[in-house]
């Protein structure tokens, strides 16, 4: 997006992690969104695109410079493009030299993040509330009922340290099914 009045202030219009280029747009760090120059770093054209792309190698070796900027959103960010490049020496190098704040590092890392979700049987995400249909039959523990293939449960609930368990009523019963067994209704 385009560069606010505070942003193009802190930046002097340049590129916050090369340094070498006028400065075109402004990037707000994930998770982070909308525009506060807070969360944002301003880019160039080529760092921009080498993000876009996560392109990784000798073009970011001015890292070694940008993550020692005082600013929360551009260590951050560089922190982050290190973390792309740890295969390399150079990047490896500068990471093991450098100690961003906790907030920072966990900012940084969150776009490894691997976000465990419920997910149906065709890789639908779930959620609490959600309506499912049994895509095979389920005998229900404890009792002689079978429920048919087809079987609709209503208002799942999602068990929360197992992403591959739901929960839900069949037969007035409350029951764990397995996610792999259901599709979203
Ligand atoms: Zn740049």
């Amino acid at each position: 997006m385009a560069i606010s009045k505070p942003l193009s202030d802190r930046s002097n219009d340049t590129c916050e992690l090369c340094t070498s280029h006028p400065a075109n747009s402004a990037y707000t760090v994930s998770p982070r969104s909308g525009d506060n120059p807070d969360d944002q770093v301003a880019l160039c054209d080529t760092c921009l695109r080498a993000i876009e792309k996560q392109q990784t190698g000798e073009y970011w070796r001015f890292l070694e410079g940008s993550i020692w900027n005082p600013e929360p959103a551009v260590q951050a960010l560089s922190y982050r493009l290190l973390q792309l490049n740890k295969g390399e020496e150079w990047a490896a190098g500068i990471l093991s030299s450098v100690e961003p704040d906790d907030n920072i590092l966990q900012w940084a890392l969150s776009a490894f993040d691997v976000a465990e979700v419920h997910r149906d049987a065709f890789g639908n995400e779930l959620q609490a509330g959600d309506n499912v249909v049994l895509t095979q039959a389920l005998d229900v523990k404890g009792t002689s009922f079978s429920a048919p293939k087809g079987t609709i449960v209503k208002k799942i609930r999602l068990v929360a340290d197992n992403v591959g368990q739901i929960e839900g009523k069949i037969n007035e019963q409350t029951i764990v099914i397995l996610t792999k067994f259901v599709k979203k209704g």
